[in-house]
């Protein structure tokens, strides 16, 4: 095991990308642009606002300047921004996925975490293929879900052969007319050859969260013996995911750990630094709140705990600072709060979570604590959160043609910032909705449906004439019964 772990990270897997040693979170600059940003004039928020408005990546100084806002007509004024610029970017759809545990074995001491090697109170299991197809057949075959995201501890029986391994069995599971189509993954820090091989299998989107971007709290969340105590390895990841050919990631901080002010800064200054080298920035960010867990004491009791208000203007100011990235909340998070940042900028959520292993094909919603890695705060089904969504005007989507067309990286990042995406995720948007609505909803959720289809549809023919005719003909096929079809 100690070799394992010796070998585990390689350092010009980090130092190839510093400069002079350094690495791209330059705090001097957080602090400086935090406290100036302070006294900035009504003119300089317009003149922010109208730069995010034509999806400009902000820079940390304006972003600071958001951060800060006070005055409440720009407060509303920043809200109001950042749902314009939603609806350019993303208009009125929210992305589905369910996350998927397939192991809780982890070598890592993470301070707030479940899952921590000290935590003796916890059932460990690792999910055989067995359990990885019975786990699937349930989330593509009876709640529906057509995207998930895989999520892994850190140990030799779970490294990169079990994640291959069971990212090919969960694409070999197919329970007409459920089947994943895209894999997400969120993995411990990888190293480039391992990386290949996930790119290889078909991964959709690569997460690693820095947890956080503040140092000295890093240092003190993650016990120095321990893999994951190496901040600039955890920091290069997704560097190195570009090097081995993945250009879709996702990055992201758990707040609650340090000010959520620095955080927001950094996941900016991570932003750029990915936009200035690759060329691209993170397809998602995620900012999950710090969540108490069984057996991790510095998950209940956080000097930096972050409340709702502070979590809508975290919503807000990102949907700004990076308008062409899609923004995560998870289940996490109280239903009502989740429903309330998709308005302000969230793109895509989890529905009918559950996150103890092997728990999908259990069928029970019961929270089972020593199995799971924290409590979630929203168990609503899919249906529910679906049929909710509807009834607010938004279009659940199950969409998962960009990937498979090669709208991703370079490319997606273009049609984004022209806010042509839109128009793409719109039309598939309608049609992966219909597929779900005939072989998944509830009857109260199909009717719901219905009407808020029959409203895109609608909108499409005025706004989008010349994709029209094939999307009412896509849409009537998949009426028919035919499915998987896409733009
Ligand atoms: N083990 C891998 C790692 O640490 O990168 C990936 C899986 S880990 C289970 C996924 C994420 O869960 C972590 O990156 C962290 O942000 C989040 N997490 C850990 N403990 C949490 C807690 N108590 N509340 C909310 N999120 C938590
Ligand atoms: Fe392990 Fe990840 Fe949990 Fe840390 S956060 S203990 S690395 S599973």
């Amino acid at each position: 095991m100690s070799t394992w772990i010796k070998n585990r990270i390689r350092s010009r897997g980090y130092e190839t990308y510093m400069e002079n040693g350094e690495n791209f979170i330059d705090s001097g600059r957080i602090i400086r642009a935090l406290e100036t940003g302070e006294q900035a004039p009504p003119e300089q928020v317009e003149d922010i606002l109208d730069k995010a408005l034509a999806v400009e990546t902000l820079t940390p100084e304006e972003t600071a300047v958001l951060i800060n806002l006070r005055d409440p007509e720009l407060v509303r004024r920043m809200e109001q921004t950042a749902a314009q610029v939603k609806k350019k970017v993303y208009d009125n759809r929210i992305v589905t996925f369910a996350p998927l545990y397939l192991n809780n074995l982890c070598v890592n001491n993470c301070r707030y975490c479940g899952f921590r090697r000290d935590n003796e109170e916890l059932d460990r299991q690792i999910l055989s293929p067995r359990e990885v197809r019975e786990e699937t057949r349930e989330l593509a075959g009876e709640i529906g879900h057509k995207r998930l995201i895989v999520v892994y501890g850190e140990a030799p029986r779970t490294g990169i052969d079990y994640m291959v391994d069971t990212i090919e069995t969960i694409y070999d599971v197919n329970t007409s007319p459920g089947v994943i189509r895209r894999v997400n993954v969120n993995a411990p820090p990888l190293q480039i050859e391992e990386l290949r091989q996930l790119k290889e299998v078909g991964i959709g989107t690569y997460q690693v969260f820095q947890e956080t971007y503040h140092r000295p709290t890093y240092e003190k969340a993650h016990p120095d013996e321990t893999l994951k105590s190496n901040y600039n390895w955890r920091l290069y990841s997704m560097h190195r995911a570009f090097e081995a050919g993945i250009d879709d990631v996702g990055i992201g901080a758990l707040f609650g750990l340090y000010d959520w002010r620095f955080e927001v800064m950094s996941l900016l200054l991570h932003a750029r630094e990915l936009e200035a080298r690759f060329g691209v920035g993170p397809h998602t960010i995620s900012f999950p709140r710090l969540e108490p867990a069984y057996g991790a004491p510095l998950s209940e009791q956080s000097e930096y705990a972050v409340s709702d208000a502070e979590l809508k203007r975290i919503v807000t100011v990102l949907r700004l600072a990076v308008p062409y990235t899609g923004l995560i909340i998870t289940a996490r998070e109280p239903a009502e709060l989740r429903d309330d940042v998709v308005e302000l900028g969230c793109t895509q959520t989890d529905a009918s979570t559950r996150i103890g292993i092997g728990t999908y094909s259990e069928y029970t919603v019961e929270q089972a604590k020593e199995r799971q890695q924290f409590l979630l705060g929203d168990t609503r089904s899919l249906d529910e959160f679906v049929s909710d969504m509807a009834e607010r005007g938004y279009i659940t989507s199950f969409c998962t043609a960009g990937y498979r067309c090669g709208r991703t990286g370079e490319c997606i990042m273009e049609l984004l910032r022209e806010g042509k995406e839109a128009n793409y995720c719109k039309l598939n948007a309608i049609l992966t909705f219909r597929e779900w609505l005939d072989d998944f909803a509830s009857e109260e959720t199909r009717r719901r449906g219905e009407k808020l289809l029959k409203q895109e549809l609608e909108e499409v023919r005025r706004e989008l004439p010349d994709s029209y005719p094939r999307l009412k003909e896509y849409h009537d096929r998949i009426a028919a019964g035919e499915r998987d079809l896409y733009f």
